[in-house]
Order: C-alpha cells, then structure tokens, then sequence
C-alpha cells in the first residue's frame, strides 16, 4: 500500500474534476461548503482514496439523475477529518441499508453492487470510517472520515 501525505482538498479537487461530466449531463449543481479542515493533510494511497471520494459521488448522481443539487461539506470529529456527501435523490429504503456495503448489492438495472464495498475495504485500509444515512426529507448523506496525520515539532 502506498502512503503519501497530502493535503484532503487536494484529492476531493482531483476527484470533482473527474465527475464534473457527469454532474454537467445530469444538470446537477455542485455546492461547496469547505472552510478550512480539507486544507488538512492525510497519510493515505491518493489513487485509493480518489476512488472512495469517486463512487461516492457517482452513487449520488445515479440517485438523481434528474437534476438537483449535490451539497459536499467538511467534517471533522475527534482526531478524524472528512468530508460528507449529501444528494436529493431517491434516498435508500431501510431494508436495503443493512446490505449496501455487500459485494454486489445493487438496486440499479446495471449496477454491479462493487462500488460501496471497494470504498468500506479502502476505509477499513486507512484506519477511516463511513456512514451512511436517509437526509430527513429526501435523498441521502454518506460521511467518511480519515485519521488525522499526527502533528509533529
Ligand atoms: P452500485 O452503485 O453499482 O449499485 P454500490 O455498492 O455503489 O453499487 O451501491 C450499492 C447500493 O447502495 C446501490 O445500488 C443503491 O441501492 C444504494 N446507494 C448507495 N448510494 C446511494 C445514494 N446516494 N442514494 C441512493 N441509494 C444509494
Ligand atoms: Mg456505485
């Protein structure tokens, strides 16, 4: 496993500019509420983790393919930094939720049902952790968190 620090904005910047195509088809705006803790560095795989922050998003769009608005905010939370991502899409039903990190549980036509179970091995990979949940009115938000990178003088 490589392991390099670098700056969280600096992959979350990497990732969206990956999506940006598809958010742009899918007439989805992407709304930014960063202050300043993406500007903290993590230990991690960059490639690794770029595909965590992708099937995220991905999984997001498949959920409202008809538009609407993307929020992507940064957390933090006892010695962990991260980033949540909340859409408007269909929301999952709760007897789908206990099952959506499974190798290929899907709900979609042509899902394969890989992507959630890539991101939850790669956190576990990291030392990070993920949740997920229905928003109150509609659509769903999934935080992940990663180990803050010690601070050392
Ligand atoms: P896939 O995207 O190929 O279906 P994933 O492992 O990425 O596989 O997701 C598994 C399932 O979890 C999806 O099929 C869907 O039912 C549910 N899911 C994941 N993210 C979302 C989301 N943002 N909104 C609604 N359902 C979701
Ligand atoms: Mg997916």
């Amino acid at each position: 496993l490589v392991r390099k620090r670098i700056l969280l904005g600096k992959l979350v910047e990497e990732s969206l500019a990956l999506i940006q195509p598809a958010l742009g088809k899918n007439h989805i705006q992407l709304e930014q509420i960063l202050d300043s803790g993406l500007d903290q560095e993590v230990e991690v795989d960059p490639d690794q983790i770029k595909q965590v922050i992708l099937n995220i998003l991905l999984n997001a769009v498949d959920a409202q393919e008809q538009g609407g608005v993307i929020e992507l905010e940064e957390i933090e939370e006892e010695g962990f930094i991260g980033f949540a991502v909340s859409d408007e899409g269909t929301g999952i039903s709760p007897e789908d939720m206990p099952f959506i990190y499974d190798p290929f549980f899907t709900t979609k036509e042509k899902g394969t049902g890989l992507g959630l179970s890539v991101v939850h091995r790669i956190l576990d990979q990291h030392g990070g952790k993920i949740r997920t949940f229905n928003r109150p009115d509609r659509g769903v938000t999934v935080k992940i968190l990663l180990p803050k990178v010690p601070v050392k003088d």
